[in-house]
């Protein structure tokens, strides 16, 4: 995209400052996610990552900034009005019912007025493995099955940006290289997406930006591979 300028973001962020009761975490983020692309949030453990999806979905209220939502305010708006309007969160752990089984843990996502059976075609059309799977508890299902699963359910509320704490957390890479092509098939057909990872590079094969977060700050924004020549030195503590 040329002129990145002329298009609205889907999900602004400006000058973000939040954390948890007198812990100051963010100390002014600001991060754009354009229309169907894919934005890569990468930093160590502590940096600020998931405080900062916890802002976006509605989670955690910043102390000042904008949250902006295909350019409205949506500062102090709860986590279900934004998931109605469209924001999806897959959190750290997938968030997926573990006693129930994959059929019924599809099922209790029907609520957003998609029927079942769209619901569970879509799933198994795009996660076959889940079709051979439909019976068995989620519980019990492999790390990579369990993050199809969850991205499957959400997938099924037509969400307008969808949100994944740590896709590839536990998963051997095969797998978590398996989820990347679903996910830059999924911003292929128009969906935004940001993706937040301690570790894993595969993410820059898919995302249209990166950024790396450090102490609550965005140290740096551009280009994946830009971004990559540069994460062993951040993760090293090198400025
Ligand atoms: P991780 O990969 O460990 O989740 P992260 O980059 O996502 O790292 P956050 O989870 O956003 O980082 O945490 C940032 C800071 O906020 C850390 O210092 C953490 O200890 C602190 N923190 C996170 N959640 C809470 C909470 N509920 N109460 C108090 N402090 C918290």
């Amino acid at each position: 995209m040329s002129d990145t300028q002329a298009v609205t973001p889907l999900l602004e962020l400006i000058g973000i400052r939040a954390g948890y009761g007198t812990i100051d975490v963010l100390h002014g983020v600001d991060l754009k996610v354009l229309p169907g692309t894919v934005y890569a949030l990468l930093g160590p453990n502590g940096a600020g990552k998931t405080t900062t999806l916890g802002v976006a979905s509605g989670q955690i209220h910043p102390q000042t900034g904008s949250v902006l939502l295909t350019g409205h305010e949506v500062n102090g708006v709860s986590p279900d009005r934004l998931a109605r309007a469209g924001v999806c969160l897959i959190p750290e752990g997938r968030g997926i019912f573990p006693n129930l089984t994959v059929e019924e843990n599809l099922r209790m996502c029907t609520y957003a007025g998609v029927s079942y059976r769209e619901v569970q075609e879509r799933a198994f059309t795009q996660f076959p493995r889940l079709r051979e799977r439909r019976a068995q508890v989620a519980g019990t299902l492999s790390g990579g099955e369990q993050q199809m699963l969850a991205m499957s359910r959400a997938l099924a509320t037509d969400p307008a940006i969808l949100m994944l704490d740590e896709l590839s957390m536990g998963l051997a890479p095969i797998i978590v290289g398996e989820l990347y092509e679903q996910v830059a098939t999924l911003a292929h057909a128009g969906l935004s997406i940001l993706i937040v990872e301690q570790f894993a590079r595969e993410v820059l094969g898919v995302a249209d930006e990166a950024a790396i977060m450090l102490h609550g700050r965005i140290q740096r924004t551009g280009p994946p591979a830009e971004i990559a020549e540069e994460l062993t030195a951040a993760y090293l503590g090198i400025s």
